[in-house]
C-alpha cells in the first residue's frame, strides 16, 4: 500500500496584543480549506496555527488591562483556539511561543546556528514604531510611514542572523527562480546592511549572473563624489553588459549620513546638484560643472553605461511626490 506523502502548511502565527479578528479568521479559514482539499487528495496533513506572544506591545497590552503579561497572553490565546474551534477549524497543532516545547526548540536552533558561527551581537539605532513592531526610515521624532503615530528612537544591542554568509548562493538561486531584479540596501555603521558599499557588492553579482538585473536599494548619492558614482556606475553597466538598475536616494538615515560626517541639513540641495552632475556625466562627453558644491572645467569622461542614455533611474519614496521637487525622474517607485 502506497504511503501518504506528508503534506505541511501553516498559517503566521499570530499577534496577541488584540482579540482574533476578521484578517486573522481569513487566513485561517483560508488554510484549513488547503488542508481539507490535501487530505481528501491523500496526503498526510499537518496544518498548524498557533501565537506569537512576545513583544513591547503585548507587555503594554497586559499593563493596560492591569495583569502579567503571562495572564495577558494566556487569556487572548485561549480566545484564538476557541475561535478556531467555534468554526470548526481542522489544525492539527497549535503552538504558543511561551510553551516549554516552543522554548526548548527555539534555544536548540539559535546554539546550533551560534556554535555555526552564524549569531553575532550588533548594535542598531533607529527609529522603532511600537505599535508595528518594525524599524522604520524616518528621522527623530518622525511618524511612522505606515500608521501614523510617532516613533522612539531606540538603541539596541542585538543578536543578529549573518545572512550575509548565504548571499553568493541566494543571488544564483533568484536567477534560477526567474526573479526579474536584485535590490540591495546602502546601510552603514548598522548590522541592517553588512554590505556597505553597493558597488563592490554589486560586482560580485555581476559575476555570478547572466540574467538577473540588479542594483542599488538606494545609493545614498550625499555619501559619494559624483564623479567617483559615475565611474562605479559606468562599471557595473559594463561589466553585467547593461544590467544594472540606477536607485538613487539622499539618504534616509540622520545617523548614517551623520557618521560621515554629512549635515542631514544641506542634503535635499547636494542630493539635487549632484544628481544634475551624475546625469551629464553619464551622457555627454565631456564634463563641466559650476555650482554651489561641485566645480568641473571639461572632465572626459572615457567610460560610458551599456544603457543609454543611461541605467533605468529611479528614487524610493514613502509617499508619492513628497520629496523631488525640481528634480525629474523616469519612474518613482513606491516604497
Ligand atoms: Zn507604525
Amino acid at each position: 500500500m502506497p504511503e501518504r506523502p506528508p503534506y505541511y502548511l501553516t498559517t503566521p502565527i499570530y499577534y496577541v496584543n488584540a482579540r482574533p479578528h476578521l484578517g486573522t479568521a481569513y487566513s485561517t479559514i483560508v488554510t484549513d480549506t488547503i488542508a481539507r482539499y490535501k487530505r481528501a487528495q491523500g496526503f498526510d496533513v499537518f496544518f498548524l496555527t498557533g501565537t506569537d506572544e512576545h513583544g513591547q506591545k503585548i507587555q503594554r497590552s497586559a499593563k493596560a488591562m492591569n495583569c502579567t503579561p503571562q495572564e495577558f497572553v494566556d487569556k487572548m490565546a485561549a480566545e484564538f483556539r476557541a475561535l478556531w474551534d467555534k468554526l470548526g477549524l481542522s489544525y492539527t497543532d497549535f503552538i504558543r511561543t511561551t510553551e516549554p516545547r516552543h522554548k526548548k526548540s527555539v534555544q536548540r536552533l539559535f546554539t546550533l546556528l551560534q556554535e555555526r558561527g552564524y549569531i553575532y551581537k550588533g548594535f542598531y539605532t533607529g527609529q522603532y514604531c511600537v505599535t508595528d513592531e518594525a524599524w522604520v526610515d524616518v528621522g527623530p521624532g518622525e511618524p511612522c510611514p505606515d500608521c501614523g503615530r510617532i516613533t522612539e528612537t531606540v538603541t539596541e544591542e542585538n543578536y543578529f542572523f549573518r545572512l550575509s554568509a548565504y548571499q553568493d548562493r541566494l543571488i544564483e538561486l533568484y536567477e534560477q527562480a526567474g526573479f526579474h531584479a536584485y535590490h540591495l540596501a546602502e546601510h552603514h555603521a548598522t548590522p541592517l546592511g553588512m554590505a556597505p558599499s553597493p558597488s563592490v557588492f554589486l560586482a560580485a553579482v555581476a559575476q555570478r549572473t547572466k540574467t538577473l538585473r540588479f542594483g542599488p536599494l538606494v545609493y545614498t548619492v550625499n555619501l559619494y563624489h559624483p564623479l567617483r558614482l559615475i565611474d562605479e556606475i559606468c562599471m557595473l553597466d559594463q561589466l553585467s553588459g547593461g544590467r544594472l538598475e540606477l536607485g538613487i536616494g539622499r539618504g534616509i538615515s540622520p545617523y548614517e549620513v551623520g557618521y560621515y560626517g554629512v549635515d542631514p541639513a544641506t542634503g535635499p540641495e547636494r542630493f539635487a546638484e549632484a544628481l544634475d552632475v551624475i546625469l551629464k556625466g553619464l551622457t555627454e562627453k565631456r564634463l563641466s560643472h559650476h555650482g554651489k558644491y561641485f566645480t568641473f572645467e571639461d572632465v572626459p569622461m572615457e567610460m560610458q553605461p551599456v544603457q543609454r542614455p543611461h541605467p533605468p533611474l529611479w528614487y524610493g519614496v514613502s509617499i508619492p511626490d513628497s520629496k523631488l521637487k525640481g528634480v525629474t525622474l523616469e519612474s518613482y517607485r513606491v516604497t
